[in-house]
């Protein structure tokens, strides 16, 4: 059996394929860059060769993602390494293949794969998500501080869609004299006015620092968002896991994916601050 180390290369939330050149075997066929694993060498190290060789880029942040065992048409059997690469230097050039493209792994399906990489697409869509949620959480958090700057409560909203952030906003209850002006609910609006849809639906994913209220918990499953990634857990209002579950009850007409947690300290130390703040200059 032969190793062959396999690198997806991402590039803000598109990942790097190349198709085989005319003339060679399964020319045609698109696939990560990669290679075999020489003797003695370890995946890792072949797959930092490969891309060199291959694509001119020395990979610095290189996280392991998976193998699976595979065998080929003409009889090979391999097993097939795979890592992420998400920091290098260098532009990609793909020399050996005739193309090569960024692709969103929401079209992968539909690109002529081997067979040994499209077995892992459902794994590396939940890897890329959540590798790219961390970078959509800094969105936020960022909107978050801005508000703090403000004088407003800190929570930052984002949500995206296909990698594209549509909203962009922070809770604004002060400003606006208004107890529903939420992050959620203006990001919410702003994302409607930006696509013209009433409905942001299938691929939009809403990011917030803080766990939604029941209100912004309502909101999203009226504007049928996929996902909704948040911070901190909020104990005293968070309506999405903590007090209630309300984007996962069966018994409304939609339901969102849930995911919390994600960069939930830097989320609690900007509302901590901000709360120790104002209630020593009271
Ligand atoms: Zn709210």
């Amino acid at each position: 059996m032969q190793d062959v180390a396999v690198a997806i290369v991402m590039d803000t939330g598109r990942v790097l394929i190349g198709k085989r050149r005319q003339g060679t075997r399964y020319q045609g066929v698109w696939e990560f860059p990669g290679g075999k694993v020489e003797p003695g060498e370890s995946p890792v190290d072949a797959l930092r060769r490969e891309v060199q060789e291959e694509l001119g880029i020395t990979a610095h942040h290189v996280t392991f993602l998976t193998a699976t065992d595979h065998r080929y048409s003409d009889g090979g059997h391999f097993r097939v390494w795979y890592f992420l690469v998400t920091q290098w230097e260098g532009t990609p050039s793909m020399s050996l293949w005739e193309e090569h493209a960024w692709v969103s792994p929401d079209v992968l399906e539909g690109y002529a794969l081997f067979d040994a990489n499209r077995r892992i697409l459902p794994q590396l869509r939940q890897y890329l998500d959540s590798s790219q949620d961390e970078r959509f959480m800094f969105a936020a958090l960022e909107q978050a501080e801005l508000a703090a700057q403000r004088g407003e409560v800190p929570v930052g909203c984002v949500i995206v869609r296909q990698g594209n952030i549509l909203a962009a906003t922070h809770n604004r209850t002060e400003e606006l004299s208004l107890a529903t002006a939420h992050a959620e609910v203006l990001a919410i609006a702003q994302a409607c006015a930006t696509t013209g849809s009433k409905w942001l639906g299938s691929g939009t994913t809403l990011y917030v620092t803080l766990e939604p209220c029941p209100m912004c918990a309502g909101a999203i499953v009226l504007a049928r968002i996929e996902r909704v990634v948040f911070g901190a857990h909020d104990p005293k209002a968070g309506a999405c896991e903590t007090l209630y579950t309300i984007t996962s009850d069966r018994r409304l007409n939609h339901r969102a994916v849930v995911r919390g947690g994600v960069c939930a300290d830097q989320a609690r130390v900007l509302l901590q601050t901000f709360f120790d703040h104002h209630r020593t200059r009271q």
